[in-house]
């Protein structure tokens, strides 16, 4: 089957196109057709589409919605200019898969898309007021497109933490807040921590039921989640993705009492505080220059930057502590996870934050350290150390495409 997998922002789109089916996932011989980003739409988008094994095309076009934008997706694919192998008219795209970001505590699994999984994903409009809006949208505009043809499958970036016990996603707020409104901790980027999970046990042939890991998504967003048994029993986001640990422009953690005492100093509503929560603070906020883990290590380098070399800290021993304490929440562990963006390319950022875990048995080994950057994956502690550490790309868009096939083949999932 051929899968597109959508990710619909408020104002872009996100795809790959990717071939898989039952057998091939036994195998693991999917095969990526394209893939490609449509940003700024709603005016003149900037479009990047990019078949397998050529390079990106990119261009401008107005694009006035997520309809005209996936139309726009369709029309390339099924074009001589693509040269993808096997799409030729949109007969041969054979099922969606939507990323959603907020499935709420409904859905704890990834359903096959009907009148009533849509009203259920506008239930949790409230939870996630700036995502799932453009999720449904997304939804609505690709069922326009196909038609009732062709099936569509929601992935929840929820699901996944949905396995928490009460005494770990319970906040210690008054109970009814939890009764009445569902305030508590969902934990987000659930698919990319499930994703790591699957490939360590392919990689070590750890059974589900042993595996007892501490997963890392170290991206724009980050996040940390401490898997035991094979299931997610700890996750840093919480009620919103603002929770955990330092992001590229959220806090992250912080004294709650902070938002009023800003509010009175700075004459800011509390909307506008948690605005400044989200996009000007975490590594942007520390430095007063960028978010970009890539640019702070530069200014650190090149002009040794006092508050570039601060964000950088600040971010490394954070993580450092959430490891701790998953290991306490735990019982141990026998591996430590690499991904995202900056899990999956920094050795620098890994090499910091893994002094002080000696006494858990983490020895880093600093020339595999050094190796593991650019999409490579493997081990980054030496042979024998109590707790490894591994770096491992993460693949989202893998595990939507394949809960997909299985959602419309109504294979039970297990994840
Ligand atoms: P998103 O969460 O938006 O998917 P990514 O996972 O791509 O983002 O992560 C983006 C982050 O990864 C940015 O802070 C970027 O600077 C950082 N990054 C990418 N490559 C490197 C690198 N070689 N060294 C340090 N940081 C990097």
């Amino acid at each position: 089957m051929n899968i597109l997998v959508l990710n619909c922002g408020s104002s872009s789109v996100k795809f790959q196109l990717i071939g898989t089916d039952l057998e091939r996932i036994a195998q693991n011989t999917d095969e990526r057709l394209a893939r490609g980003t449509i940003e700024r739409i709603g005016g003149e988008a900037i479009v990047t589409l990019q078949s397998n094994g050529r390079e990106p095309q990119r261009s401008t076009a107005p694009l006035r919605d997520a309809r005209a934008a996936i139309e726009l997706i369709l029309r390339w694919a099924c074009s001589e200019t693509s040269g993808i192998d096997g799409i030729k008219s949109v007969a041969d795209v054979h099922a969606v898969g939507h990323r959603v970001v907020h499935g709420g505590e409904r859905f704890t699994y990834s359903v096959v898309i009907t009148d009533e999984v849509l009203r259920g994903i506008e239930d949790c409009i409230d939870l996630a007021p700036l995502h799932n809006p453009a999720n449904i949208g997304g939804i609505t505009a690709a069922r326009e497109v196909f038609g009732p043809g062709v099936a569509q499958a929601a992935v929840f970036d929820t699901a996944f933490h949905q396995t928490l016990p009460d005494h770990a996603y319970l906040y210690a707020l008054p109970y009814q807040l939890y009764r009445r409104h569902r305030v508590r901790r969902y934990g987000f980027h659930g698919t990319s921590h499930r994703y790591v999970a699957y490939r360590y046990r392919q990689l070590t042939g750890m059974a589900r039921e042993k595996t007892n890991i501490i997963t890392l998504h170290l991206g724009n967003g980050c996040s940390a989640a401490a898997i035991r048994a094979g299931d997610s029993i700890d996750t840093s986001m919480g009620l919103t993705p603002l929770e955990g640990l330092v992001m590229g422009t959220r806090s992250g953690d912080i004294d709650p009492a902070i938002i009023d005492f800003i509010a009175a100093k700075e004459g800011l509503s509390s909307r506008e505080v948690e605005t400044l929560l989200n996009k000007q603070s975490g590594l942007i906020g520390i430095s007063g220059l960028t978010n970009d883990m890539r640019e702070l290590l530069a200014e650190a380098h090149e002009n040794d930057d006092r508050r570039a070399r601060l964000a950088i800290e600040i971010f490394c021993y954070r993580v450092r502590k959430y490891i701790g304490s998953y290991l306490a929440a735990m019982g141990g562990a026998d591996a430590v996870i690499f991904a995202g963006g900056i899990g999956e390319n920094s050795a620098e950022v890994r090499a910091s934050i893994c002094p002080g875990l000696e006494w858990m048995g983490l020895e880093l080994d600093a020339e595999r350290n050094a190796a593991q950057i650019d999409g490579h994956e493997g081990l980054i502690t030496r042979d024998g150390s109590r707790l490894a550490a591994y770096v491992i790309p993460t693949d989202e868009e893998l595990l939507i495409a394949r809960d997909t096939v299985r959602c419309v083949r109504g294979v039970p999932q297990r994840f």
